[in-house]
């Protein structure tokens, strides 16, 4: 027996490399992280291939390894070239973020220490650091020292632990869900939609608030649906407001939604997913007001605060409703408390074992400062609204609203012919272009291109060379439709 134990010992310790493996093995994956930063500027931000990354299972999980330097060579190939390149400064489509570097080497040292970061008692440093992550948060959002939150994958996650325990906190029954109503707006997150359905509220009366021409929640239309539902002995108990939606970019108007909130002891949950950090800088905070009204918030640091993805971070006013929804006994939550008030993650989310999470906020945020953040933040508000004037020089394209944050649309509309199939063309000429990378979106049947400038690498030139690509890109449209070019 212990010459089997010994046997199979040697081969376990292929896990273990030694410190000269181990620097190889860095080395390798460092250069080939160099070599991909260094070219950045030059990758296309968008790569149509006809492979889509299926080398990848030509070269199946074997029982003997194969060397880093082929590994590398399948990542490469595989997974950093083929379709969208979120880490681009070109990337203006959908929401960006870009991914700081010094996110990943916190990633890097939170995994190899491996803290626990679930529970206070094995490792208070590691809750502590997220929790002080949360707190700074709470406190840019107006929050009371009462609020808690915790940081999650990412949005959909953190508003599905809000509505929750917005659910939870209006006492909302099974039985009761088919006369509880919800209250929101078109262009809310389809994510905050699957969080009703996920926790039981898929039967719940939805009720779409008309919008402005901004595309902002009408505030007044909100008050009288809400009453018309009260008098006809219906139950309102959330309303769902967003600071910054992704398709347009829209700050609903949340002071005067919490009136109508205040007025009927409905719970306000504001999905700031996209938006919440423009509260770092004063135009924001000229846009974004009442937040600190709201009973619960969204905010993807892996948005803007530019962490790569998987930070999502939902935070609550009265951090106890968070935990009386998530904790996982009364006994422990009352043990999670006894240490200085500060509570564990895995008491405010389903979450147990997860990712370190804190490091990788906390890092880049300690080491750069915060200036850094507040200006390209800044820079991004600025680089929108310019991008939107030089459009109105483009003869014959529509721009739509002035723009709340850094999202803007428009589309061009040819003399003749069919406006929609033209921007559908020119979004697919300018995803095969892949200068830079655009989407699109459809309201009320109207199709329309985005510009989602938010990637801290997203500068000036960027938006230069956007604007000659949409200049080629209609050309290319025009030729294509027979259209006298002009
Ligand atoms: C991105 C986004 C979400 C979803 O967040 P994920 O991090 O992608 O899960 C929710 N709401 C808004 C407003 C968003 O922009």
């Amino acid at each position: 027996m212990l010459n089997k134990i010994k046997a199979l010992e040697a081969i376990a310790l292929g896990l273990e490399p030694d410190q000269e493996t181990r620097a190889t093995f860095r080395e390798q994956v460092v250069r080939h992280s160099e070599k991909f930063l260094e070219t950045i500027e030059e990758l296309p931000a968008y790569l149509m291939t006809e492979d889509q990354g299926v080398g990848l299972l030509a070269a199946p999980l074997s029982e003997e390894g194969i060397s880093m330097s082929e590994a590398l060579e399948l990542v490469a190939h595989n997974v950093d070239r083929p379709g969208l390149n979120p880490a681009s400064g070109g990337h203006l489509g959908y929401i960006p973020g870009g991914g700081l570097y010094l996110s990943a080497l916190g990633d890097y040292l939170a995994d190899i220490t491996n803290r626990y970061s679930g529970i206070f008692f094995p490792n208070p440093g590691a809750v502590r650091m997220e929790n002080m992550m949360v707190n700074w948060m709470a406190s840019l959002v107006g929050y009371p020292e009462t609020a808690a939150g915790t940081l999650l994958s990412g949005g959909s996650l953190a508003n599905l632990a809000c509505i929750v325990t917005a659910r939870d906190a209006k006492g909302i029954k099974a039985r009761e869900v088919e006369r509880s109503v919800i209250y929101l707006t078109s262009q809310v997150h389809h994510c905050v939609t699957k969080a009703f359905r996920i926790a039981g509220l898929g039967e719940a009366i939805i009720r779409y608030v008309p919008l402005d021409a901004h595309y902002r929640m009408d505030a007044e239309a909100l008050a009288d649906l809400v009453e018309a539902d009260r008098a006809d002995g219906l139950n309102p108990f959330l309303v769902v407001a967003s600071a910054g939606t992704t398709d347009t970019g829209a700050v609903d108007p949340v002071d005067l939604i919490a009136d109508t909130a205040a007025a009927h002891d409905m719970w306000l949950h504001v999905d700031a997913a996209y938006g919440g950090f423009f509260l770092l800088v004063e135009e924001g905070r000229k846009i974004i007001r009442g937040l600190d009204r709201s009973d619960s918030i969204v905010m993807d640091p892996h948005k803007g605060l530019f962490l790569p993805y998987g930070t999502g971070a939902a935070i609550v006013k009265d951090g106890k409703r968070l935990a009386e929804s998530h904790h996982y006994t009364a006994n422990y939550l009352q043990d999670a408390l006894k240490y200085d008030g500060e509570m564990s993650p895995a008491d405010l989310s389903p979450e147990l074992t997860r990712h370190f999470r804190g490091m990788r906020m906390w890092l880049p945020l300690k080491v750069h400062g915060l200036a850094p953040f507040r200006a390209a933040l800044e820079e991004k508000l600025w680089l929108t609204r310019w991008f939107r004037q030089q459009l109105m020089e483009i003869p014959n394209m529509e721009v739509g609203p002035e723009p709340d944050l850094s999202v803007t649309l428009y589309r061009y509309v040819p003399p003749q012919g069919d406006a929609n199939h033209f921007n559908e063309r020119l979004t697919q000429h300018v995803h095969e272009d892949g200068r830079v990378f655009l989407s699109s979106t459809k309201i009320d049947g109207v199709f329309y291109l985005r510009l989602a400038c938010l990637s801290f690498r997203t500068h000036l030139h960027t938006i230069e060379n956007c604007l000659q690509m949409l200049r080629d890109c209609i050309g290319r449209v025009k030729e294509e439709l027979n259209m006298v070019s002009g």
